[in-house]
């Protein structure tokens, strides 16, 4: 294989399932604040949307995602032809840095600390990070783990991760005509990471591209379906703002000092991110150790309450 030009250590968490092994605590009773997902349940109605689409399922998705692709459209505010399916935000995001910086390119990365998998799509591809005459600039709004909303750079082509999106009302979707690209996701307020369906919002010139560098049928037909059962109702996100509000003040509180955030989480400086994401992680509540301090997800009252005990 190719060698990576860095590495990105642990940027992974263990399964709900393993904790419970490592720590004897039941399954039932771990509560994730480490995902930045939603604390939410399918509604059962959702698996109806299943029904049809498990009859079809010998079948290759002939003809795309059309459904899915105009649903999409309708939701952002733009035509079927600015948007590219993916396998979740990610997939969108290795697509995209790949077909437009290779060996012997730089791309910049706008936030630091910020989203690994954006420094991950540059190595893989061969590129290297750096600010000299960068082949694509990529920019995470609201960031992760800081939660800001970062000024948007000028340089062209941009990338604008905003798989918070739903949590800040703010997009960029407005200059995709200008070599902006956005990247969404349904893993976070719309509660279907494990579908793993995300998309690129582009120009039609760069999404025409984009999707001749990406394999036919990139995403499942279950998970399709489930998106376009999800965008029949988007989420009501004012539940999480109010709660993160209410998180943020009771940490205070205790004498932390979260950063004010336009997402779903709050990142909380710490001296020893390590040590204290471990305890946490021996009481069944994974916080995720990011540089400088600690990211937690807002969930609701009575999980954040446990967790506000804990700490
Ligand atoms: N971008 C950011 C900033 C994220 O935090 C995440 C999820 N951790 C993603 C993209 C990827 O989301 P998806 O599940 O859609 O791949």
């Amino acid at each position: 294989m190719r060698s990576l030009a860095g590495k990105i250590v642990a940027y992974d968490a263990p399964s709900t399932e393993e904790i419970a092994r490592r720590t004897g605590i039941p399954v039932a009773d771990i509560l994730r604040f480490d995902g930045n997902t939603s604390p939410h349940l399918l509604p059962s109605t959702r698996a109806e949307a299943l029904a049809d689409e498990l009859a079809r399922l010998h079948t290759y998705p002939h003809g795309g995602y059309p459904r899915l692709e105009e649903a999409i459209a309708a939701y952002a505010g733009v035509s079927p032809e600015n948007v590219v399916l993916g396998a979740g935000a990610d997939d969108l995001i290795l697509l995209v840095v790949r077909s437009f910086a290779g060996r012997g390119d730089r791309v910049a990365i706008a936030n630091d600390p910020t989203y690994p998998i954006f420094s991950i799509a540059a190595w893989v591809a061969g590129a290297e990070i750096g600010d000299d005459e960068p082949a694509l600039t990529i920019c995470c709004r609201p960031n992760n783990p800081t939660g800001e909303l970062a000024e948007l750079p000028e340089a062209r082509p941009l990338l604008v991760d905003e798989a918070y999106f739903e949590y800040s009302g703010v997009t960029a979707v407005d200059l995709i005509e200008d070599g902006v690209i956005v990247t969404r996701t349904f893993s976070k307020a719309f509660g279907l990471a494990g579908a793993r369906v995300g998309y690129a919002l582009a120009g039609h010139e760069i999404a025409a591209a984009l999707r001749e560098r990406q394999h036919p049928a990139p995403l499942s037909t279950l998970s399709a379906a489930l998106a376009i059962a999800a965008l029949e109702s988007p989420p009501d996100v004012r539940p999480i703002l109010d709660e993160r509000d209410r998180l943020g003040r009771r940490l205070r509180e205790l004498g932390y000092e979260p950063w004010p955030s336009r997402a779903n989480f709050l990142f909380v400086p710490v001296d020893e991110p390590e040590g204290l994401s471990d305890r946490l992680l021996r009481k069944g509540l994974p916080v995720r150790p990011v540089p400088g301090g600690i990211r937690i997800t807002v969930r609701n009252e009575e999980d954040d309450e446990r967790l506000l005990q804990a700490l």
